[in-house]
This record gives C-alpha cells, structure tokens and sequence, in this order.
C-alpha cells in the first residue's frame, strides 16, 4: 500500500533523468538513440584534479570533513570568487554541499516555509520548481520568450513581487535558454530588490565559465543586494566534475549557518576526496581547462547551423551554457506520422520515438513551446542528430 505524503504528491520527478533514462533503455533493447537529453560534460575530469584525488585518498582523507567542508576548500573557493568575481567572502560565509544541487536546497529549506512566494524567472532550469514545492514554497512565475532572449526585465520583476515574496531564484548563463544577464541588466535587477531588503536573490552562476561572448556578473557584485544574495556554483559543468558532486555556496552569515544546520541533519560534509580535489582546480588557472569551453563553442557554431536549417524550428544563438532551446509551437496543434503533438513535450517524444533523438521537453522549464538539446556531445553525435531530425520532419506525413 503506497502511504506518500502530500508534499511528494506535489512533487515530479526530474524531467531531464526521466528523459535521459528513457534514452539509456531504447538503447538497451539495441535501438540506436542519440542522447542530448542531459546537461554534462562528455569530458573527462582534467589530469591534475584526478591526481589530486589519488593523492587524497593516499593520504587518508577517508574521513568526514567540517559540515561546510574543509577549511582549505573554502578558502580556495574565496580566493576564487575575489579573483573572478571581485566578491568579498570569509571561509564561514561558504557552505561545500553534495553538488549546487543541495546547495540551491539547503538555501530554499532555511528560508522558505509554507506560504511563501519564490519568484522563477520561466524558463528555469526543472529541479527549481520542484525544490520550491519540496519546501513547501508556492513557486511564482515570469513568463519570458525567444523575443527577449528568455530574460525578464527589471519591470517585469518588480511586477512579481508580492508582500509574500521571500526570494527570487534563477540561473546566469541560464539553463535551459543559453542566456545570461548583462552587468547592466542585472544592476538594474538589483536596484528592485534593494527596496524589498526582506528577499533573498539565490544566483545560480554554475555556468559561469561556459561563456562565449561576454564577461560573467555576479549580481552579488552589486553592493546594494550582495547582504540579501546567496552565490550558488560548484565544480559540475566548468570541471566536467558531475559525479564528484561538489557544490557550493557563498552567502551572508546568517544564512550560511542556517545552510550548514540543515546539510548537518541531512547529509554531513562532501565527500572528503573529491573536496580536495576541488581545491586543486579551483587553484589552477581556469586557462589550463579553456579547451573544453572552445570546443563547447565550435558545437554551438555547428549545431546552430544546422538546427536553423530544421524546418519549423525557430532558434537563438545561446550566448553560454551548453543548451539549445529551439521554440517549435508551429508543430503544435498537428497529428505527425499519426502522432498527436499538442505541446513541446509531445513534440520531444515525437523526436525520440521516429528520429531516435533525446531531447528534454519545454514544459518542465516552464515553457511548453520550447524543447532542449544539450549539445555536450561529440560533433558526429550532433551532426547525425540534426540530420535525423531534418530528415524525419521533411519526410513526415501531417494531418
Ligand atoms: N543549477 C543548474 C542550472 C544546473 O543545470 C545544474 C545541473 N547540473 C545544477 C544547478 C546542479 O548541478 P550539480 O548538483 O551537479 O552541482
Ligand atoms: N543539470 C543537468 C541538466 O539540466 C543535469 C541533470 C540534472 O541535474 O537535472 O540536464
């Protein structure tokens, strides 16, 4: 007898594992499916950080770290956010959680509680509606388009907050749109939540340093909100870390210790091994793992030539991240290969089951006219997967 509570009746599975595990069961059956379901670097971890993970665990780092994580690591991750952020932070404002994941959560659980409003600029990435609900949060939305770039204005916001309004949470470069906020957009964002001094902005900025055209701004940066900001990154995507699962975050005092009483009771330190790990490549001149962004940046250039060639898709040229979000409403509405496709989400099965091509739906970002593609895959993978699009859309029936 299934006995769940209301808070998980609330809750959806994460839309981008639901997708890439569908993918990884056609393939096992034999089906040969192109997976750029989910966001990850297909690279492999940098020599030097997997050299100083053997060195630690040569040298007994076997047991459980500080709740926040060791002393060094933090004092890395300061060294890093003054070098690359121009960010003031003490070792005690820093809390080293089990990927940003549980960082974003530790956050929304010490601050957020029944009733209170978290405003989700849409599209958002798929996990930060569903921790909002986790909490008990009422999540809010803004809606954006392909029009404006998928940001939201200054005035939209202020639009937005309600006197139930605790905390704004969003992603710059943003995942899934490919976007990211200028340092003028996002000064203009701060002078709003500067007047409303009881919201918390929560700057999801893990990735950051997939950025191709631009100079990446902490909205932290911007004296006015840096006391009401909680800086969320970690070493998943700038590392091609995603297994070793280190995130953190770097808040005001208060809220750090409130971080570190809930990842206590939950989950402890990291894991002792990859946090030394981190404290390598966070002390490594980032120009040492450049070629992995440069070659992000030769997939963006291929695949956005390629996708503008797909009929029916109408696409931007993402600034950063590693995402496509291609708006693609004008299938809706249509039976494809007698298949009825209503929103993005059908049109995404649609291209699993008759291009064999994995893609995340739109409708869990908070977009149901959009769906995503990763393009952390190799150039062959992503070449043969617009080219089964291409050709499966050219030769469908529609009725
Ligand atoms: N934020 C965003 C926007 C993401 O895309 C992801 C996915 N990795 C995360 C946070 C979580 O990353 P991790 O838990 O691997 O550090
Ligand atoms: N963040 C990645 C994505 O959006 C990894 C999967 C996840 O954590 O949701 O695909």
């Amino acid at each position: 007898m299934e006995k769940f509570s209301e808070r998980l009746n609330r809750m959806s599975f994460s839309q981008t594992f639901v997708m890439s595990n569908k993918v990884r069961e056609m393939k096992s059956k034999g089906i040969d499916v192109i997976s750029l379901t989910l966001g990850e670097p297909d690279f492999d971890v940098p020599k030097n950080i997997k050299e100083a993970a053997f060195d630690a665990i040569n040298n007994n780092f076997s047991h459980y770290s500080p709740v926040p994580g060791f002393l060094d690591l933090r004092e890395a991750i300061c060294e890093k956010l003054s070098r690359d952020n121009n960010l003031s932070y003490q070792a005690s404002q820093i809390c080293v959680s089990n990927g940003a994941k549980q960082s974003i959560l530790n956050v929304l659980a010490s601050i957020i509680g029944k009733d209170d409003e978290v405003i989700l600029p849409a599209p958002y990435w798929v996990s930060y509606v569903e921790m909002v609900k986790m909490v008990d949060g009422t999540p809010t939305f803004i809606e954006t388009s392909i029009e404006s770039n998928f940001k939201m204005t200054a005035a939209q916001l202020e639009r937005a907050i309600t006197p139930k309004t605790k905390a704004i949470l969003y992603s710059s470069p943003c995942n899934p749109s490919g976007s990211f906020y200028t340092y003028e957009e996002l000064e203009t964002i701060a002078n709003v939540v500067a007047k409303y001094p009881h919201i918390t902005i929560i700057s999801d900025e893990i990735y950051e340093y997939i950025n191709y055209d631009g100079k990446h701004t902490s909205i932290a940066e911007f004296p006015q909100v840096y006391e009401q900001t909680a800086v969320i990154n970690g070493m998943s995507k700038a590392f091609a870390m995603t297994g070793w699962r280190i995130g953190y975050s770097a808040c005001p005092t208060w809220l750090a210790t409130a971080c570190e009483k809930i990842q206590g009771q939950m989950t402890s330190g990291a894991n002792s091994m990859a946090q030394k790990a981190s404290v390598t490549a966070l002390k490594t001149p980032y120009s040492e793992y450049q070629y992995m962004i440069e070659e992000f940046r030769k997939r963006r250039e291929l695949v956005y030539n390629l996708m503008k060639a797909i009929p029916g898709f109408n696409v931007n040229f993402p600034e950063s991240a590693f995402y496509f979000f291609p708006d693609v409403s004008s299938y809706f509405g249509k039976n494809i290969n007698g298949k009825l496709v209503e929103d993005a989400d059908d049109f995404s099965m649609f291209l699993l089951d008759e291009a064999h091509v994995g893609t995340v739906g739109g409708v869990s970002f908070g977009n149901s006219n959009c769906i995503r593609f990763s393009y952390a895959a190799s150039e062959e993978e992503l070449k043969e997967a617009m080219q089964r699009i291409k050709t499966c859309l050219e030769n469908a029936t529609f009725s």
